[in-house]
């Protein structure tokens, strides 16, 4: 079975990660991306986006 290590850049923790999924994007009601992942890191409130890493097929 593989196995898959994240780790946060920012703090350094690996086991407080939250996922989170919007369809589309909005900023002042101007749709800015219209698919956006992100792995939220509960440890230290840093967002980071999957988006360039992890495009959708
Ligand atoms: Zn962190």
């Amino acid at each position: 079975m593989a196995k898959l290590h994240l780790i946060c850049g920012n703090c350094g923790c690996n086991d407080m990660w939250e996922w989170k999924h919007n369809p589309e994007f909005f900023d002042d009601d101007e749709l800015i991306d219209d698919e956006n992942v992100f792995l939220f890191c509960r440890n230290c409130a840093t967002i980071h986006s999957l988006n360039d890493n992890a495009k959708k097929n």
